[in-house]
C-alpha cells in the first residue's frame, strides 16, 4: 500500500450524491493544477496570441467534409441544423440586461454551483476569465471578468465503442444539450442581478482547459484532454462569463501529471502516433504535446477517432477507483486488457493491446493552414510546372485564382460545423 500524500474531496457524481475522497499517493504529488511559468504564458499570449481553428486552419476544415463517410456527413449536417440556433442564441448573451437586483453583500457562488448541478452539469468551478487563453478574434467579445467552468458528461456506453458513429453521435448531442441548458443557466444568473455571457461549446471563445484546471476541476492528461474526477476526458467543456459576486476555486493536484508519465496508455494506443511520450514546456506550460498533423487525418477519416479518450482508465473507471487500485497494487487499472485498450477501425479491423494500424504516407497528406494559402500553394505549383500559359488561358487562371482568394478573405470567420457548400 502506497503512502497517501493528500486527499482531495469532491462533490459526488450527480447532484445530491455523497461527496467522494480521492487518495493521492505521495509518489504522484507534483503541483496543484499545472506546472507553469506565468511570465512565459504572458509572453506567448502577447507575442503569439491563440487563434481559433475557424480562422487559422480553414484549409483542413474544408478538406474534412470531402473524406467523411456518408453516415458521418449526414450526422454532421443534422447536428449543424439543430445546433445553429443554439450557437446563434449564445452570441449576444453578453448584451442581455440582468432581470433581478444584485445584493452587493451576497456572494452567489453557491447559488450558481447548485443551479448548474441541478440543471445537469457534472462539474462546475469558478475562476478568472483568463484573457491569455481567449482567441484573438474573441478578445473584445468576451465582456466579463469571471469564468464559470461547466462540464457535461458524455454518455458512458457509446464512448466505449469509439471510433464509431455510435460514439460520435452522443459527442455532438452533448454539445447541443449543454449549449441549450447554458442559456437557461445564464437566465438564472441574470435573475441574481448579474450579466452572463455564454461561451458556446461549438463556437469556442478560447482554450478552455487551462481555466478548468485553475478552477480545480481536473488536470491536463497526456491525451491533451481534461482528466476530471468522475468521468475523466469524457467531460465536454464550456464557459459562462459573468460580473457576479463570486469566490474563485483553487487548482488541485490530483496526481495526474505523474500518473500519466507512468500510464502512457493513450500514447501507446493512438492510431496516428500523434501523442508525445515526454512532457515539454509549451507556451509556458508543462504538457504532453499533441501533433495536430498526425491526429487530424485520423479524426477526420475515422469518426472523430477519440481512441485517446476511450482507452484512458480515468475516463472508463473514474479517478478514485484508478488511484485506489494504484495505491494498493502499484498497477494501472485495466492496462494491457482488451476491454480498455482494444479498438476497431472501420474497414481495417480490430487492434488489441500492442497492435496499431499502419497508414501509407498519403494518408497524412492533408491541406494545412488557411484556405487562401492552400489556393496560393496550388497556383504556385501550377506556375512551377509551367501550367499557366501566356495569353487568354493564363489570364483566366489568374482571374480564377483572384476570385478564390477574394472569396476566402471576405468570408470572415468560418463555422467549423457547416459544410463549405452551405456556409
Ligand atoms: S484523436 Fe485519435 S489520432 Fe488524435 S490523438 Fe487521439 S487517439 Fe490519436
Ligand atoms: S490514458 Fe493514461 S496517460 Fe493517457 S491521459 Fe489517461 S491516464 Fe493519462
Amino acid at each position: 500500500m502506497l503512502k497517501i500524500g493528500h486527499k482531495v474531496k469532491r462533490p459526488g457524481r450527480n447532484h445530491g450524491d455523497e461527496p467522494i475522497e480521492i487518495n493521492v499517493p505521495e509518489e504522484l504529488e507534483t503541483v496543484p493544477g499545472v506546472n507553469q511559468n506565468s511570465a512565459d504564458v504572458d509572453f506567448y499570449s502577447r507575442e503569439y496570441p491563440l487563434e481559433s481553428q475557424n480562422i487559422e486552419l480553414t484549409a483542413d476544415r474544408e478538406w474534412v467534409w470531402t473524406v467523411y463517410t456518408h453516415e458521418v456527413l449526414e450526422d454532421r449536417k443534422q447536428h449543424d441544423r439543430l445546433n445553429g440556433p443554439i450557437v446563434a442564441a449564445a452570441l449576444n448573451t453578453g448584451e442581455i440586461e440582468p432581470t433581478g437586483k444584485a445584493d452587493p453583500d451576497v456572494d452567489v457562488t453557491d447559488a450558481i454551483k447548485t443551479k448548474a448541478r441541478e440543471l445537469g452539469f457534472g462539474e462546475v468551478g469558478i475562476t478568472k476569465l483568463d484573457l491569455r487563453y481567449i482567441f484573438k478574434y474573441k478578445k473584445s467579445w468576451a465582456k466579463f471578468p469571471h469564468a464559470i467552468c461547466l462540464a457535461w458528461e458524455q454518455d458512458y456506453e457509446p464512448t466505449q465503442t469509439a471510433p464509431s458513429i455510435e460514439a460520435e453521435g452522443p459527442h455532438f448531442g452533448v454539445y447541443r444539450t449543454m449549449g441549450a441548458v447554458a442559456l437557461d443557466m445564464a437566465d438564472y444568473i441574470r435573475t441574481l442581478g448579474y450579466y452572463a455571457q455564454v461561451h458556446s461549446p461549438n463556437d469556442n471563445s478560447g482554450a478552455y482547459i487551462p481555466m478548468f484546471v485553475e478552477a480545480g476541476l481536473g488536470q491536463l492528461g497526456a491525451n491533451g484532454q481534461l482528466l476530471s474526477p468522475h468521468f475523466g476526458s469524457r467531460a465536454r467543456l464550456m464557459l459562462i462569463s459573468t460580473d457576479a459576486k463570486v469566490t474563485y476555486d483553487q487548482p488541485v493536484d490530483y496526481g495526474m501529471h505523474s500518473f500519466c508519465n507512468i500510464c502512457q496508455i493513450c500514447v501507446n494506443r493512438c492510431p496516428g502516433r500523434a501523442l508525445m511520450r515526454d512532457k515539454v514546456m509549451w507556451r509556458g506550460v508543462e504538457k504532453n504535446k499533441l501533433i495536430y498533423k498526425r491526429c487530424r487525418p485520423v479524426m477526420a477519416q475515422y469518426e472523430g477517432c477519440a481512441v485517446c479518450m476511450k482507452v484512458c482508465p480515468i475516463q472508463r473507471y473514474g479517478m478514485k477507483p484508478v488511484l485506489d487500485h494504484y495505491n494498493e497494487t502499484g498497477q494501472i487499472l485495466g492496462k494491457g486488457t482488451h476491454l480498455l485498450e482494444g479498438f476497431n477501425l472501420r474497414d481495417k479491423g480490430y487492434y488489441g493491446p500492442g497492435e496499431l494500424p499502419h497508414f501509407d504516407k498519403d494518408f497524412f497528406s492533408i491541406p494545412h493552414g488557411k484556405s487562401e494559402d492552400m489556393v496560393f500553394e496550388q497556383f504556385k505549383e501550377k506556375v512551377s510546372n509551367g501550367e499557366i500559359p501566356e495569353g487568354p488561358e493564363g489570364d483566366a487562371e489568374l482571374r480564377q485564382f483572384k476570385n478564390k482568394v477574394s472569396q476566402y478573405v471576405n468570408q470572415g470567420v468560418v463555422d467549423m460545423m457547416t459544410p463549405p457548400e452551405e456556409a
